[in-house]
């Protein structure tokens, strides 16, 4: 890996005055110093290379310092890095705007550039928010949601993610309180059964009057549980919206741009939301840059100002990026990469089902996971795998790989050898 090594980081500087996501200033995790990334690698401090599970939480899809993502990101600086987006347009991004009208249902046709899934999950709510009030629908305050869904850190996002984990347990007070249904049963081939939707059903019969929007995590609710579910819910909320003419949001920031086996997971069921939100691998893991598309109903049914801007608005070197990642994708048959990962992932993955902390083993494309009964202690587990060469970060009773598209069987091989390591030999 080229560059020059930063010798001697003060990572005593970091634990002592830096805060890491979700961390205890007084107790910090451990943290180990990451001098460079290349291709499915990262590189320690030591000159300990890793093999990466996580894309950096699900971002870099083409793997780390792709020459193609740097050279769009270099170009547009020599170019112009910033400027506002108020009373300002530019090149970068009309054309990802133009790739993500494409790319998505035809139905969706407007473009909202925000700086991070939280914030496009607050545009979302709000864009249906302020069409509600529109339409003159002044008495609606509720949105619907499923169980074990995350949807992000802000107030809003908070909201709607799972009501009895960390989050709400921390700002109950302050959350607005929504309308939350069991998480679908997990299975992606799962038949629907009546009885799975009859809640669904019976909340939007009885309160659809003070309903805003139904809003969740399609397919695979990531953060919230790493739950994988069958396509047909979709269809059925769908209709069930279609019928009371309340307005559905996805959440794809981390299933979107082919995660799932999918460009994007609700084509699994063909059906189409009125509001997407999208980010995470949206510029391939390079910077933070968040959308949101809608339906031209939803855009102009609004009939005033949609009254969100954001500083960094439509960043030109994040869209540039963005575009050049979706380019990326276009430009090779990651279908067949994500199938193969899938492949490789049952294989590799199966054998912990046996083992007696394991509770359930699930494989959709390139999204591995093994839930545990017993949560596990992230003080002691990460080191483990750091000491194996490969780096997987799990939360709560879960550990998952959800690798870049570019990883070698050889490297999930030594990822998945890793977990099943790891449970026999700490957690057993
Ligand atoms: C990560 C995530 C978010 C929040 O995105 P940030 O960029 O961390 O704000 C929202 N929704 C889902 C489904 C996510 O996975």
């Amino acid at each position: 890996m080229g560059g020059i090594r930063a010798l001697n980081m003060d990572v005593s500087f970091d634990r002592q005055h830096i805060w890491h996501p979700y961390t205890d200033m007084a107790h910090p995790d451990p943290v180990f110093p990451v001098v460079g990334a290349q291709g499915c690698l990262i590189e320690l401090e030591d000159g300990r290379q890793l093999i990466d599970g996580m894309s950096s939480w699900w971002t870099a899809i083409h793997g780390y310092n792709h020459p193609q993502l740097n050279a769009a990101l270099i170009q547009q600086a020599d170019k112009m890095s910033h400027v506002m987006f108020g009373g300002l347009t530019h090149e970068p991004a009309i054309r990802l705007a133009q790739q993500l009208v494409d790319i998505t249902d035809n139905t969706l046709q407007h473009v909202f550039f925000a700086d991070s899934g939280s914030v496009a999950v607050e545009v979302a709510l709000k864009m249906a928010a302020q069409l509600a009030f529109a339409r003159g629908q002044t008495s609606k305050d509720k949105f619907v949601t499923f169980r074990k869904g995350y949807h992000g850190d802000t107030f809003g996002a908070m909201s709607v993610c799972d009501p009895i984990d960390g989050m709400h347990q921390a700002f109950a007070p302050l959350l607005n309180k929504h309308i939350f249904l069991d998480s679908p049963h997990s299975g992606f081939n799962r038949p629907l059964l009546d009885e799975d939707i009859q809640p669904f059903k019976d909340v939007l019969q009885r309160r659809h009057e003070e309903i805003i929007a139904v809003i969740f995590e399609p397919v695979v609710q990531n953060a919230g549980g790493m739950n994988i579910y069958a396509p047909e819910y979709l269809r059925q909320v769908r209709a069930l919206c279609d019928q009371y003419q309340i307005p559905l949001i996805f959440d794809e920031i981390a299933t979107g741009f082919g995660r799932t086996g999918k460009l994007f997971a609700y084509q699994h069921a063909g059906v189409a939301p009125d509001i997407l939100c999208l980010g995470k691998a949206l510029t391939g893991g390079m910077m933070t840059l968040s959308a949101v598309v809608c339906r031209s109903d939803v855009a102009l049914g609004i009939e005033s100002r949609f009254m969100h801007g954001p500083t960094y608005m439509a960043n030109p070197l994040a869209c540039a990026v963005a575009s050049a990642s979706i380019d990326l994708l276009h430009s090779y048959d990651w279908q067949s990469e994500i199938q193969r990962i899938e492949k490789q992932l049952c294989l590799g993955l199966e054998p912990c089902r046996v083992l007696t902390p394991v509770k359930d083993v699930r494989v959709l494309g390139s999204i591995g996971v093994v839930e545990l009964h017993q949560s596990i202690d992230l003080n002691t587990l990460p080191s483990f795998f750091v000491e194996k060469g490969v780096w997987i970060r799990p939360f709560r009773n879960l550990i998952y790989l959800m690798p870049p598209y570019v990883i070698n069987d050889e490297q999930l091989h030594v990822l998945c050898t890793a977990i099943q390591q790891a449970i026999e030999e700490v957690l057993c």
